[in-house]
């Protein structure tokens, strides 16, 4: 036990470096690719089938930006990198939301690595921006509905002392959780607000990348462990 009370086994993940936060992306990237047909089934019920091509278009996009000879020194301009590309290659509503949201993250963390209270408020800056762009409120039923709620489990554990890996893995079960309850609502923002009352019964696309994005990270984080 180290002077935290925490068990010292040499398995911590305290910091998220910049080789680390590309794997993440990559993760992210195969979990679109790979889930591209859900997403689109989705957005098919309650807006117009293109999330999953427009997700798999912006994240093949940013896996080649980030890819090659692609070397940023801090993990804010690797994040940067990732939101400008976003914007750049996604044609629908989401690519300007997550853009946005990547490079608020990114002007958060000007460092090689970040450590858990710089990654809570780089989370806090990414959903302000998601906000700031699109005006949605909880129980809106957009993505908002599952990155309010991880950003505040991530910052929970973060305070509490949990190490990384546990505050990413809280985040993302509250992603996944905030994704499911959308199915419930009604979309009062986006595309899927033209449907009214027809948008209740089905799950928010958006809601349901972000918490793709979040088990991303949360999976990456135990790899490296993993691999130790
Ligand atoms: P489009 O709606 O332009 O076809 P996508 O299908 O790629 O774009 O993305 C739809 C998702 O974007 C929705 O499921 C929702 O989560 C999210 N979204 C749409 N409008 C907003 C908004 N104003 N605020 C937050 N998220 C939104
Ligand atoms: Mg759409």
């Amino acid at each position: 036990m180290n002077g935290n009370g925490r068990a010292d086994d040499g398995n911590r993940v305290d910091t998220l470096d910049i080789a680390t936060t590309r794997a993440w992306i990559r993760a992210a990237a195969a979990a679109v690719d790979r889930d591209r047909e859900v997403l689109t089934a989705l957005d098919a019920a309650i807006g117009d089938a293109d999330h999953g091509a427009n997700m798999n278009r912006g994240f093949t996009a940013v896996t080649a930006a980030i890819g090659g000879d692609y070397a940023p020194e801090t993990v804010g301009q690797l994040l940067a990198k990732v939101g400008m590309t976003l914007i750049s290659s996604v044609g629908g509503a989401s690519g300007p939301l997550y853009g946005s949201a990547f490079r608020a993250a990114g002007r958060q963390l000007a460092t090689p690595e970040a450590d858990g209270d710089q990654l809570a408020l780089a989370l806090r800056a990414a959903l302000d921006a998601v906000r700031a762009l699109g005006a949605a409120a909880a129980g809106d039923k957009t993505m908002v509905d599952a990155l309010m709620p991880a950003v505040t489990a991530f910052d929970d554990a973060v305070t509490s002392g949990a190490e990384l890996r546990a505050a990413a893995r809280a985040a993302s079960d509250a992603a996944d959780a905030g994704a499911r309850a959308t199915t419930p609502l009604q979309a009062r923002k986006g595309r899927a607000s033209y449907l009214g009352e027809r948008s209740i019964g089905h799950q928010d696309p958006g809601a349901t990348s972000t918490a793709l994005i979040f088990a991303a990270l949360a999976d990456t984080l135990d790899a490296r462990v993993a691999e130790r």
